[in-house]
């Protein structure tokens, strides 16, 4: 990373635990955050990710949002992490999930795939000086506005699990197929995973899910809470969830992430 965007994204992440602390004065005003009863979530199945599902889930990704392949040569990371635009992409289990990987060493280089977490309590959505991000109040997803977004990249410092990626290149350029169903960006905006609101309005999966699927793979599994108590849960990532131990990443933040990761 250079030294002005260290710079900046130093000064804006001070900003924004000003404003997630309710600073009076700060330069932003922190967003409300809706209360959901339905909220989407994701379970990650991490015994049943294979080098070819969990291939098959980035590329269906990708390719479905236009998102760019863009190489990053300052970053000290192999690939994938050198594209410098994803949406869902693969870690190992000690990076993924610093705090847990203490009391689990076996599983230390699982590889695990990581994508936006659609925090019940998003701090990305509380420093958005244009609401170009928001909680959706009908299913609790994150969404996100391309076309409100002003590039000032709070979201980005706010986020504690890199979910979010900034367009420092027109990506257009960089696609060597357009999908002519879903918008593509500009230079200067950030961008995300957003659990597939087009398909969900029709009734589909998310890409990476339904990927999965083709393989015969249920590594990934997507769907609706919609109680308080989990053990009332009626649902496929309910029953998921009650039947196997299941983590979070970063728990202690508070941020309540909706996807759940089997071990
Ligand atoms: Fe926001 Fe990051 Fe949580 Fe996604 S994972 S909702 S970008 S804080």
């Amino acid at each position: 990373m250079d030294k002005s965007k260290r710079t900046f994204l130093t000064v804006a992440g001070l900003g924004s635990v000003g404003v997630y602390l309710g600073v009076k004065g700060a330069y932003v005003h922190a967003n409300k955050i809706p209360k959901v009863n339905k909220r989407y979530a994701m379970v990650i199945n991490t015994k049943l990710l294979t080098s070819d599902v969990m291939a098959a889930a980035m590329a269906a990704c990708h390719r479905d949002h236009n998102v760019p392949h863009i190489s990053n040569p300052n970053c000290d990371h192999p690939p994938p992490e050198k594209q410098s635009v994803k949406w869902i992409w693969e870690e190992t289990f000690d990076a993924a999930f610093p705090e847990q990987v203490h009391h689990m060493p076996k599983v230390a280089k699982r590889p695990v795939l990581v994508l936006c977490n659609h925090c019940d309590e998003p701090p990305c959505v509380r420093v958005c000086p244009t609401q170009a991000t928001w909680k959706r109040k009908e299913d609790g997803i994150v969404a996100i506005d391309m076309h409100r977004c002003i590039g000032c990249r709070y979201c980005i410092a706010a986020c504690p699990y890199g979910s979010r990626s900034f367009n420092f290149k027109d990506p257009r350029r960089y696609l060597k197929y357009v999908e002519a169903s879903y918008p593509t960006r500009t230079h200067g905006v950030v961008e995300k995973c957003d659990f597939c609101v087009e398909r969900l309005a029709h009734g589909q999966k998310p890409a990476c899910v339904e990927a999965c699927e083709r393989l015969g793979s249920k590594a990934l599994i997507f769907g609706a809470l919609e109680k308080e108590n989990l053990a009332e849960e009626t649902s496929e990532v309910g029953k998921a969830l009650q039947n196997n131990f299941s983590l979070r990443r970063k728990p202690g933040l508070g941020t309540g992430p909706e996807v759940y990761y089997i071990l």
